[in-house]
């Protein structure tokens, strides 16, 4: 590993001052930026630690909720708020690694988890785009099974690891950053970036800014998060899905809001895909259509063909179970 200088903030404004310094990462939690310097992907020359940054409250804000992004995802995943109006993403966040990495990762490290692709994490394939730009691509014409099928580009077919990232999209989060030019807000669906010909960018997040609070808006809390992989813990997904449904007192489905992880560079949504579903009985012929046109378009590597008819039967399973719930 690189020698790195350490440096710890005490505030926002402090860590803004010190990510100005040249070569810099913040340092949340660590549990993947750590990993990533070990092997030399990353080499950042100095850290700057923002867990004492005070930005860990979880609080009702705006008719919704609001989360600090120094939140630990294990008490975000247990925080009475989360359980009761977005068990979406309770289950989400449960379903990610382990009990001590959740006692660990912070919510904004999660949003700026990086890749798990083996040729990424791995400098001996000389080929990645995502860690030398121009370097061409090692998964193209490796083994691409837990790879992309939707929304890839001949520069990279990489995933977004995240479960968190995939409910919060489906919850149309808001992400609420500061930096040197004041503060923003990005909309989860503009948060994270497909590959074109720059997969070496996650997020539209700059360099400078750091990420303060994510917004949850009120929703219906009729939501649930499956997720399908090799073993029952400790794996990513081959493919998630987190399925919101509004259901009125007739029984017929008001709005739905649907999102994909493990299929795709960012979390995969298709607003016609919600469309077909809003207005029409919570059944299997729906579910099916809505599928469909979530999965139009769908390209498969040569070693993950089997995550289209995957995909297909978690968004009929996912959202009969969100309309079964109370
Ligand atoms: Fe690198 Fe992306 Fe290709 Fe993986 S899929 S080797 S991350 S460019």
């Amino acid at each position: 590993m690189r020698q790195f200088a350490y440096q710890r903030a005490a505030d926002a404004s402090d860590a803004l001052s010190a990510i100005a310094q040249p070569e810099s990462k913040f340092l949340g939690g660590g549990t993947n930026l750590v990993d990533l310097m070990k092997m030399g992907v990353e080499r950042p020359v100095r850290l700057i630690d923002i867990t004492r940054v005070p930005l860990s409250t979880i609080e009702e804000h705006g008719g919704g909720v609001r989360i600090g992004a120094m939140a630990r995802n294990s008490d975000v995943a247990a925080h009475p708020l989360i359980r009761q109006r977005y068990p979406v993403l309770s289950e989400a966040l449960l379903s990610g690694a382990s009990p001590q990495l959740r006692n660990m990762a912070t919510m904004g490290g999660n949003l700026m988890q990086r890749t798990r692709c083996y040729y990424f994490y791995d400098p001996s394939f000389r080929e990645c785009n995502k860690r030398t730009p121009g370097s061409g691509c090692a998964a193209l014409h490796g083994f691409s099974r837990i790879h992309a099928i939707l929304g890839a580009s001949q520069h990279c077919i990489a995933t977004h690891p995240s479960d968190m990232c995939v409910a919060l999209a489906a919850l149309e989060a808001v992400i609420n950053v500061r930096g040197p030019r004041g503060e923003r807000a990005i909309p989860m669906a503009s948060f994270h970036r497909l590959p074109g010909t720059t997969p070496h960018l996650d997020t539209n997040l700059q360099r400078d800014e750091l990420i303060t609070s994510i917004d949850l808006p009120s929703i219906a809390p009729r939501s649930h998060y499956l997720k399908i992989r090799d073993r029952n813990s400790y794996a990513f997904a081959l493919v998630s899905v987190a399925a919101v449904l509004d259901i009125d007192g007739s029984g017929v489905i008001r709005e739905a809001r649907l999102a994909l992880g493990g299929v795709s560079h960012k979390p995969w949504r298709v607003p016609e895909a919600e469309g077909i579903l809003a207005g029409r009985k919570p059944e299997e012929a729906a579910y099916k259509a809505a599928a469909d046109a979530l999965l139009k378009g769908a390209r498969p590597q040569r070693y993950n063909g089997f995550k289209v008819e995957l995909a297909r039967r978690s968004i009929v399973r996912a959202l009969t179970t969100t309309a079964a719930t109370a």
